[in-house]
């Protein structure tokens, strides 16, 4: 019982946090989940992670823009999405000004960089350090997180 408390309070607390709380688009738990699906809603809002492999966005190729599902802001152009194996949509950079990132120390031993959408806080995905040229960057991102736009 009193670790259950415990674990709440910090939830809230880190909920609270000035950073969270500046983003440009705010929207209640509710509102979120009228919005989203149950998948997209652990994704983007819970940090989940969606199955490798279940994304219909992996494989598009074509020019456009990906947007934020839950903002629509512009986050990454297809010329930068590039073929990782791993089963889910990888980009070597973001566009300006489009995401923040945080540290995630939620697996054991392992500090990843954690990746949202700048404008209204929705957790993307994690970059890691195995990407290919330019940036040797891989930002691995849920399909469930994005929109794709044709140019
Ligand atoms: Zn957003």
């Amino acid at each position: 019982m009193k670790r259950r408390h415990f674990l709440t309070t910090t939830l809230a607390a880190t909920l609270a946090t000035p950073a969270f709380a500046a983003f440009e688009v705010q929207r209640s738990k509710a509102e979120w989940k009228a919005m989203l699906s149950d998948l997209e809603y652990a994704v983007m809002r819970e940090e989940a992670t969606e199955e490798a492999f279940s994304s219909p966005l992996n494989d598009i190729t074509e020019p456009g823009i990906f947007h934020c599902k839950g903002c629509d802001q512009a986050l990454y152009d297809s010329a930068t999405k590039f073929k990782s194996g791993t089963g889910w949509p990888s980009f070597t950079a973001p566009l300006d000004n489009a995401i923040e990132t945080k540290e995630d120390r939620s697996f054991l031993f392992q500090v990843r960089t954690e990746c949202h959408c700048d404008r209204c806080g929705s957790h993307l995905g994690h970059i890691f350090d195995d990407g290919p040229p330019p940036t040797g960057k891989r930002h691995c991102l849920n399909g469930a997180a994005l929109v794709f736009r044709p140019a």
